[in-house]
């Protein structure tokens, strides 16, 4: 017997609690044979995060994550829809896909603001701007689970209003999107598993657009028609970006709220939401199982050799000479159709290209540092002796922009470390994060985030020290 989701339940007439989709995820689990739920952690106010997972148990397969509502009770349509998909694969018309992959569903990544209708969680925090940081408990559960579980594939389902009252609805304009996906984008991701996420975005977009739905590459937040078009952030405290830096071809989804007169999108029409994301998932699940065979490479995910180059940030640029994009919208609020000129800056120029250490080095805050290390699976050892070594040393100075980068100067030389002092080799698994969390040249780095940027003292040798050989 089919058994019915929350959602189906309430004849679609309102979000389901986080208690429901357990009592959903617990009664499907247990009805499904080959699945486990899983308890990935907790949230704020002490919700388990459950997992279901669909293993084969028999034969290494690719492992498949899919990742609904990080922002809760805002977006909630993505969770609805994989409970759907959830029942699909156990015993509907995505059975076959077990066969294929290992698969892991996450549909409620942020209980307490879904039970809030809240985007933020019960600590008023941005759970997908906090994969650096790794403050919340519900971004440790999820950081854990890209550490322990190491998938593949993921997927972070979202939903966007297309209505934004404080920003591009003041100057008259509502966007006009049915579905956007994008691909991991930070550069220091390798660049055969860019370009393989390039081709496997293109074969999706076209796919979806198939079953009758348009569909086009994530187009950052519009919030005035005077903004240059870019595609999504590269930090890795968003969790597409961060699940790529453990190695996943890391795909994010967005489908529209439509406006509700006149106020801010709201929960209307939730019926249509959730089919709309559960097209778009079922179609991402058929594309990836048809190019199976390309993504379970674990040559891809291998640490950078020290001494190769990497990009460490990047930049926006126009793809040519005065590129202008028309793109559909609506006026407010007739919500009658026009077309919108852009500046079009959709190319993304890596920028700064640093030569990756074999090992990193803290001479103090050694325990603070060590402690937001192992928070993203990173292991140190400590020095038991005295350690004479050629390293290179940075000093910061003043950034030239109110909370921008420290601007670094760098030199080599030969320095004694004392014992107790840490050392992070590069060539352990993860090891492409620790440049990324600890070079003053890169967006994401811990030292960009006030607690740990108050221990920087500029003007002096920073406690972070780098070495080519070791
Ligand atoms: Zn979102």
């Amino acid at each position: 017997m089919k058994l019915a989701t929350p959602l189906e339940r309430s004849g679609a007439g309102e979000i389901s609690s986080a208690a429901a989709i357990r009592d959903f995820l617990v009664e499907l689990a247990a009805a499904s044979e080959g699945s486990r739920l899983l308890t990935l952690g907790y949230s704020v106010r002490g919700q388990p995060l459950l997992g279901l997972e669909f293993a084969n148990g028999q034969r290494p397969l690719p492992r498949l994550l899919l990742v609904g509502s990080h922002h809760g009770g805002s977006e909630p349509a993505g969770g609805e829809a994989l409970l759907a998909i959830a029942r699909s694969i156990a015993q509907g018309s995505l059975a076959g896909l077990r066969d294929l992959f290992d698969v892991l569903i996450v549909p409620d990544a942020n209980p307490d603001g879904r039970d809030a209708g809240t985007a933020r969680n019960a600590n008023g925090v941005n759970l997908n701007r906090d994969y650096v940081l790794l403050s919340q408990p519900e971004t440790r559960a999820l950081n854990g689970l890209l550490q322990r579980w190491r998938p593949q594939v993921v997927l972070d389902a979202h939903e966007s209003a297309s209505f934004k009252q404080h920003t591009l609805g003041k100057e008259g304009y509502l966007t006009d999107f049915e579905c956007q996906f994008d691909i991991a984008n930070h550069p220091a991701i390798s660049s055969a598993a860019q370009a393989l996420s390039t081709t496997l975005l293109n074969h999706l977009l076209a796919a979806v657009r198939e079953r009758g739905l348009p569909a086009q590459r994530y187009i950052r937040e519009i919030t005035s028609i005077r903004r240059p078009l870019t595609h999504g952030g590269y930090s890795i405290s968003r969790f597409r970006n961060k699940a790529a830096l453990y190695g996943a071809l890391s795909f994010l989804l967005e489908t529209p709220m439509p406006p509700k007169d006149g106020v801010y999108a709201s929960h209307q029409d939730l019926e249509t939401r959730t089919a709309k994301q559960r097209l778009c998932i079922e179609t991402f699940l058929r594309v990836m199982a048809s190019q199976v065979g390309c993504l379970g490479d674990e040559r891809h995910w291998q640490p950078p050799p020290a001494g190769s180059a990497m990009a460490l940030s990047a930049r926006y640029v126009s793809a040519g000479p005065e590129r202008i994009e028309w793109l559909r919208m609506r006026r407010y609020p007739d919500l009658d159709f026009i077309d919108v000129p852009f500046v079009d800056c959709r190319s993304l120029k890596a920028e700064t290209l640093s030569p990756v250490p074999a090992a990193y080095f803290l001479t103090h805050h050694t325990s603070a540092i060590a402690s937001a290390l192992l928070a993203h699976g990173l292991v140190g050892e400590t020095l038991e002796r005295r350690l004479r070594c050629d390293v290179l040393s940075t000093t910061a100075h003043p950034p030239a922009v109110a909370r921008g980068l420290f601007r670094a100067q760098t030199r080599s030389e030969a320095l004694s470390l004392e014992a107790g002092s840490l050392k992070f080799s590069t060539a352990q698994p993860f090891g492409r994060l620790l440049p990324v969390l600890l070079e003053f040249a890169s967006p994401s780095s811990l030292f960009q985030y006030p607690t740990y940027r108050r221990l920087v003292k500029t003007g002096e040798r920073h406690f972070v020290l780098s070495a080519l050989g070791h």
